[in-house]
């Protein structure tokens, strides 16, 4: 926590009274936009390998995973959180979203819940599961990217911005917190889009933020579209601008639980100044203080 921004750290220790550690868990889930359902090309920027741990398929369930990455953590007291990210973790009809429940509030010393999700994975029935779970804390992470339904078809997303703000509606009124991930430099995009962005999820009830910038990675579409010459990242010095103007944009109570992404090792195409995270982290920082932005600066409510 600087005093500028509102971390995730921060909120999680209003939450638990201590550190909590998110415990990365791979449940095997699967993408309507890359099994058929919608798509089998994926979102535009989609590393099809997805991000998580690939634990899943080399056949630890989800038990052997949490008791295998968990030893660190219970030393320093922390509480422990599962962290289901790659992929859509609601996916599917609502018995398989209960039998995961199931298996994730057995696991020993369980305090909370996280699943990476998209918003046309979630109705009112899963939200009742996820919200009846026995368990201190559920925090459902969702991919908007962009509010700009036209760049949402660009990127072949398949939900629009409608979905993603009627998901999280649903979810905040049965008491879930909701994060947002947002990305910034989306093909046809620059900061002023961004910005509307992050203004369209200011107005609504998220609990956090995940800002991105856009990667090219290896196995993209959008690799494809850059060796082709039709995309280009933002700049360094435009996405640091993006980022604390983002900032100032969001109400302070809102945790920014990511400030840039973190490319997986071996898979950054472009730009080359992503994997400079700890230094892009730094002039975001220098950048705040320079100009003096606290979040919430710019912030209005919704009237
Ligand atoms: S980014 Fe997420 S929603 Fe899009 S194809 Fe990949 S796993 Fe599916």
């Amino acid at each position: 926590m600087t005093a500028r921004v509102h971390t995730l750290a921060q909120a999680f220790r209003a939450v638990f009274g201590r550190k909590a550690k998110k415990i990365p868990l791979d449940a095997g889930s699967s993408c309507p936009n890359r099994d058929g359902a919608l798509s089998r090309g994926g979102c535009l920027f989609c590393n099809a390998a997805g991000s998580g741990t690939g634990l899943h398929l080399k056949g630890f369930g989800l038990r052997a995973q949490w008791d295998k990455l968990t030893a660190p953590a219970r030393r320093r007291g922390e509480a422990l959180l599962a962290y289901l990210q790659s992929f859509s973790n609601t996916y599917g009809p609502p018995e398989r979203l209960a039998a995961l429940l199931d298996e994730l509030i057995a696991l020993p010393d369980i305090e909370g819940i996280c699943l990476g999700t998209r918003p046309d994975c979630l109705d009112i029935e899963k939200i009742a599961l996820l919200a009846a779970a026995p368990i201190g804390h559920t925090r459902l992470e969702m991919g908007l990217q962009s509010a700009n339904d036209a760049t949402l078809i660009r990127i072949n997303r398949g939900h629009t911005a409608a979905d993603f703000a009627r998901a999280t509606v649903m979810a905040a009124d049965a008491g879930l917190a909701v994060t947002a991930h947002l990305m910034a430099g989306l093909p046809g995009e620059g900061v002023e889009e961004f910005l509307a962005t992050v203004r369209f999820v200011a107005a609504l009830p998220v609990a956090g933020v995940k800002l991105h910038n856009t990667l090219v990675v290896a196995g993209s579409g959008l690799a494809a579209l850059h060796a082709a010459g039709g995309y280009q990242p933002m700049a360094r010095e435009e996405y640091v601008e993006a980022v604390c103007r983002a900032i100032a944009l969001l109400p302070p109570h809102v945790a920014v639980e990511r400030q840039n992404a973190d490319p997986a090792p071996g898979e950054l195409i472009a730009p080359a100044w992503a994997a400079d995270k700890q230094g892009i982290l730094k002039d975001i920082a220098a950048r705040l203080e320079r100009d003096d932005i606290r979040q919430g600066d710019d912030f209005h409510a919704p009237r």
